[in-house]
């Protein structure tokens, strides 16, 4: 049911977000991606996406902390693809560190990347999608949406924040045929995890082993990390017709974590 859809997935350069715009691509969606990176890597990313599925890709390189470059994108995607059915807002940035000690910079980066984004292309993409009749938001939101580390205070606010804009943005949009969740990832094994083994590790005084074992995988009842694979197969089903009834809702993926 998702064949000639159009996405935009933020944040699609690598790991999760890559994930979903290979997935929705196997679905048959023409995908827009976003994110930072080596051009030519991009560039070879977004040609394999097209030869692999059969399906028009695109690039659009906005800074997810600039809305006007939000716009720009939303636009850009609007009118390259023929409109917007699927926005995947997952764009995110870490920074581990104590509070007291928390640069105030990246304080404002986390909010901005991490939260306010979405709030733009939430913004943007519901006219789109209410004149199309049907629209599916998915925001990659994270356990830190429902509990709380240590050293993480930026990201869990951001993440707090994005579970309660997807609940009042799925109320405002219900009755257009337009789904809101967020997806509640615990660790899944990117390069946002293993970037933040070392300052984690240094910020508890930990070899990078126990940080792997004794913090990452401490909460998860499986000790499991979750795959790429196993978040966009969970996208992709609240996307489908089976997810038409699911809204506002935050959807665990970790391995037992918030269980507890
Ligand atoms: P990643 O570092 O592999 O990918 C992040 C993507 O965001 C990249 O494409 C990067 O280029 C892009 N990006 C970063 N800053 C940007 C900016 N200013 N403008 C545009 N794009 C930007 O990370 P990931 O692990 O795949 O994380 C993706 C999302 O999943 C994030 O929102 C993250 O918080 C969330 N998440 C990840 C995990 C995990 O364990 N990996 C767990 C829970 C939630």
């Amino acid at each position: 049911m998702l064949k000639g859809k159009k996405a935009l997935v933020t944040g699609s350069t690598s790991g999760i977000g890559e994930g979903y715009a290979r997935a929705l691509a196997a679905e048959g969606c023409d995908v827009m991606i976003n994110g930072f990176g080596d051009a030519g890597e991009i560039e070879t990313l977004r040609q394999s996406i097209e030869t692999d599925h059969g399906v028009a890709c695109h690039y659009h390189g906005a800074d997810m902390s600039k809305a006007e470059e939000i716009e720009d994108m939303v636009a850009s995607a609007s009118a390259t693809m023929g409109g917007v059915d699927i926005l995947m807002n997952n764009a995110g940035i870490q920074f581990v560190a104590p509070l007291a000690e928390y640069p105030v910079e990246k304080w404002d980066a986390i909010i901005a990347i991490n939260l306010t984004s979405v709030f733009h292309t939430t913004r943007l993409c519901i006219p789109i999608m209410r004149e199309r009749g049907w629209g599916r938001i998915v925001n990659t939101a994270s356990a830190h949406a429902i509990v709380a580390s240590p050293n993480k205070s930026a990201y869990v606010a951001a993440k707090h924040g994005v579970a309660g804009l997807t609940k009042a943005a799925a109320l405002e949009v219900a009755r257009d045929n337009i789904t809101v969740n967020a997806i509640c990832p615990g660790y899944v094994w990117t390069p946002l995890v293993e970037k933040q083994i070392p300052d984690t590790a240094k910020a508890r005084g930990m070899t990078e082993e126990e940080v792997i074992n004794d913090v990452m995988l401490s909460a998860a009842a499986t000790k499991k990390f979750a795959t790429i694979e196993q978040v966009a197969a969970l996208a992709i089903f609240l996307c489908g017709d089976a997810g038409e009834n699911i809204t506002g809702s935050l959807q665990s993926i970790d391995g037992g974590w918030t269980a507890q």
